[in-house]
């Protein structure tokens, strides 16, 4: 997990969210009502999770809702273009925007 400086709690652990919820996470407009985690090991032992936020639309466009159990890398060479458009926000300030979403 990346390091990002947020305004409010200065250097911390960085999301990895889709682009629709960076914005609404960002303007503050809280539109969006609902959005999924996925989560992936690194490799087939590992239990060390990694875990990136997607909009409903963003699922059916990259037709992650189907996808199979895949690790880290195979998720980023299958789906390299959902990877691609990744942005980091504020781990602590997303807990308090994720309870407005539900
Ligand atoms: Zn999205
Ligand atoms: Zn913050």
């Amino acid at each position: 997990m990346g390091l990002i400086k947020c305004e409010l709690h200065g250097f911390v652990g960085a999301l990895l969210v889709c682009p629709h919820i960076s914005n609404d996470f960002s303007s503050k407009k809280l539109e969006l009502k609902k959005y999924t985690s996925i989560q992936l090991p690194f490799d087939d032992d590992d239990k060390y999770l990694v875990t990136y936020w997607y909009c409903e639309k963003c699922l059916n466009q990259f037709g992650l809702n189907n996808r199979e159990t895949l690790t880290l890398e195979e998720f980023i060479e299958t789906y390299q273009a959902a990877f691609d458009i990744l942005e980091p926000i504020c781990g602590v300030c997303f807990v308090s925007y994720s309870n407005h979403v539900g």
